[in-house]
């Protein structure tokens, strides 16, 4: 008969308490799971960049962000940005996916040194010897969390042509290890 087939009207609903707890359920569940630690992607690489600014202009973080959020990017689309004096900035936090590499975002962390153009804008390596300290210090650091990461530089991944970050990173920091 058609009239057996037919859904139960709200007052049969109503009254049906395992449903009525199986709401409360998933609730306990949504509302406990907002405590616990949100998942960390999995990171397997790590992308060196320049700001590709000449090296006798100042380029500040403040700027670089700015800069990103007026291309419509939530925050400085890179991890960590590393100014002239070597100073650490962190664009963003690691679990959030960058916006530096096209394709390899999801997987990697992105690094950005202030330079990458020598005073004519021609591409340079212009890292000051604070700005290699800094970038040596903080990928060793982060091989230690990551410690199957590979570093490349921008223009070692496919279909990239830019001459970004402006030295060889593959080979530079080929053999770097962890802290401990
Ligand atoms: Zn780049």
């Amino acid at each position: 008969m058609i009239i057996d087939s037919l859904p139960l009207s709200p007052s049969d609903w109503r009254g049906d308490w395992g449903l009525l707890y199986s709401f409360y359920y998933l609730y306990y569940l949504y509302y406990f799971n907002s405590f616990t630690p949100k998942k960390m992607r999995r990171i397997d690489l790590a992308v060196i960049h320049c700001s590709a600014t000449r090296c006798d202009h100042a380029f500040t973080f403040e700027a670089l962000d700015a800069c990103h959020r007026a291309r419509g990017f939530k925050m400085c689309g890179y991890h960590y940005y590393i100014t002239r004096d070597g100073q650490l900035h962190i664009g963003r936090p690691e679990e959030m996916v960058g916006a530096h590499a096209r394709r390899y975002n999801h997987r990697s962390i992105g690094i950005c040194y202030e330079g990458g153009l020598d005073e004519n804008g021609r591409p340079a390596d212009t890292r000051t010897p604070a700005q290699k300290h800094a970038l040596y210090a903080l990928l060793r650091s982060l091989k230690t969390d990551y410690p199957d990461m590979v570093i490349v530089g921008h223009r070692d991944l496919p279909w990239v042509k830019k001459e970004c970050p402006c030295f060889d990173a593959a080979t530079e920091y080929a053999d770097i290890e962890g802290v401990c």
